[in-house]
């Protein structure tokens, strides 16, 4: 249900933006989701289709760009990609640190016909 709902507002955010740009279609969608949303590609991809179905972006290409969960360490200041269970810099072995990426979920861009 978590992909649905936000299948419904990036659909209706798109479909705002083609009808201030006068579109009568919508071509293609690019979407950044971060690793740490848990949002499915596929599962957006599935309800887009009918969730778009005799609107303006029925048919629009969905391009999805998967942002991995990254890191700063407090200590040596150094990013890094973080994987799933390991939680330490990789530089210093600090487990003092921010998350900085992988939590983005937006619209990129669309292109309109
Ligand atoms: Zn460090």
């Amino acid at each position: 249900m978590h992909e649905l709902a936000i299948t419904q507002s990036m659909l209706n955010l798109v479909l705002e933006q083609a009808e201030k740009a006068g579109a009568g279609k919508v071509g293609k969608i690019s979407l950044v989701i971060g690793e740490m949303t848990g949002v499915v590609a596929r599962s957006v991809g599935f309800y887009f289709e009918f969730l778009s179905k005799g609107t303006p972006a029925e048919g629009a290409v969905l391009d999805f760009t998967e942002t991995p969960t990254t890191a700063r360490c407090r200590d040596c200041g150094k990013e890094f990609e973080l994987g799933e269970f390991d939680w330490t810099c990789p530089h210093c072995q600090s487990n003092n640190m921010e998350i900085i990426g992988g939590k983005e979920l937006f619209v990129e861009s669309i292109e309109v016909e």
